[in-house]
């Protein structure tokens, strides 16, 4: 069942040629300063600039890509975008949107977010619309690119620039703008989102022994200096000695300070321009293990066996990032996946498209792609919706008290998605 989660094909050409340039990039980091942090692997493995797996062109070839819902069906962009519009009418329709999204991979789920965007372009009125991409690999800003913008955008003359790619939107011609990092994107109300995206973050793990906490370190394994292995350091590292809480009751844990840092920033910038976050991934409430595995191909791979190869990913600890979110934001969630799709009514949406759909076909792929991105058994309650919003979106209205009648505020609008709609 893991495998369908995400499903990732490797073109063919990068299959037969195996570089082994990671690896000895890695071995040679080891044995020059000794064993390294399991998040340091997972760092290097995916977003080398060189050699990393989410860096290099040709994972991303004209038949390689990876297969996650919004790849799997239009509707799960659809409802993001109809979840972006209703929380910046929540806020009070602010003069500006920027919808920013962190790992946007091929660009599958901006181009439907921003399709709604066009669609209900009398909603959104007079707002002034900007599309903001954090993405750290050029290869696959180039497939954004071409998706959202045609060939409507042009890299920035500096290596230095904030950012580093710019165009306009093929339909509607918002300005787009690509980022390396969130810290580069403009302040301003914003609507942020994360689809796979903290899962890719590298991680800490570490193993609870006699003496204490220990981090697990990749060493290189004494007999066979091409291959790698777990080691649990000897002494505490600052990781251990500061990433473990104190009372901590698991034997093993995994944490993701990376994940932690940016769940801060958009807490920060939340509670300082407004705005709202929504957050989609596997993951757990802070009650896993060992979540740390590897794709290639459609199969599950051993995580030491080809870095740079082959994707690396640990389960998200929403209590984490709950922890690190602070008192400046309200969270929501986790819901699953299926709560939260059918509370954004991907049943009503399902039906309207097989209205107008007579194609047998097509009606098939409809009904199996919602049946893939609901299905308990399937993606429904692997992935999780996590938000952050700024605290008074979800404020009581003030009641006044005394003689004094005061103009009805109006009501709240519920948070969409994680509460159940009801058309009363
Ligand atoms: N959201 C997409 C892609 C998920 S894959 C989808 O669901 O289909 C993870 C994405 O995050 C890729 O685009 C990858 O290049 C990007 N990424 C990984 N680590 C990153 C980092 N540290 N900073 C910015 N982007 C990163």
């Amino acid at each position: 069942p893991l495998s369908i989660c995400k499903v990732k094909r490797i073109s063919p050409s990068v299959l037969r040629k195996p570089r082994a340039s990671m690896l000895r990039h890695l071995t040679s980091k080891i044995k020059a300063t000794g064993p390294i942090p399991v998040a340091e692997y997972m760092r290097e493995s995916l977003t080398n600039p060189v050699t990393g797996y989410y860096v290099r062109g040709d994972v991303l070839g004209p038949q390689g890509d990876f297969i996650t819902s919004p790849e799997i069906s239009q509707i799960f962009g659809e409802l993001v975008g109809v979840w972006c519009i209703s929380e910046w009418m929540g806020a009070g329709r602010p003069a500006q949107l920027q919808l920013v999204e962190l790992g946007p991979g091929r660009g599958s789920l901006a181009a439907d977010v921003l399709r709604v965007f066009g669609q209900l372009r009398s909603v959104l009125a007079e707002a002034s619309v900007s599309v903001h991409l954090v993405e750290v690999s050029p290869a696959l800003s180039r497939v954004q690119a071409r998706r959202l913008t045609g060939e409507q955008s042009r890299e920035a003359d500096g290596e230095d620039e904030p950012v580093y790619r710019r165009g306009r939107t093929t339909t509607g011609g918002l300005p787009v703008s690509w980022y390396r990092r969130l810290d580069d994107v403009p302040a301003g109300f914003s609507v942020y989102v994360a689809h796979e995206f903290f899962d890719a973050l590298p991680i800490h793990k570490f193993q609870r022994t006699e003496k204490g906490w220990r981090e697990v370190m990749v060493d290189i394994e004494p007999d066979e200096p091409e291959r790698l292995r777990f080691v649990v350091a000897p002494t505490p590292t600052l990781a251990s000695s500061t990433l473990v809480q104190a009372d901590e009751k698991r034997n093993h844990v995994e944490v993701c300070p990376e994940g932690g840092v940016i769940i801060q920033q958009l807490a920060n910038r939340i509670s300082e321009s407004g705005g709202a976050a929504l957050i989609a991934d596997y993951g757990h409430d802070g009650t896993k293990t060992d979540t740390f595995r590897g794709f290639k191909g459609h199969q599950l791979h051993d995580v030491l066996a080809s870095p740079g190869l082959a994707d690396l990913t640990a389960d998200v600890d929403f209590s984490y990032l709950r922890r690190m979110a602070g008192e400046g934001v309200a969270c929501l969630g986790p819901v699953t996946q299926r709560t939260f799709l059918k509370n954004m009514g991907i049943d009503t949406r399902l039906q309207v498209l097989l209205r107008s759909c007579s194609d047998p076909a097509t009606r098939k792929q409809l009904i199996q792609s919602y049946d893939m991105l609901t299905s308990p058994s399937k993606m429904g309650e692997r992935f999780h919706f996590f938000s952050l919003l700024s605290p008074s979106r979800l404020a009581e209205p003030k009641r006044t008290e005394g003689l004094k009648m005061e103009k009805k505020s109006p009501a709240q609008l519920p948070v969409a998605g994680f509460t159940e709609l009801s058309f009363s």
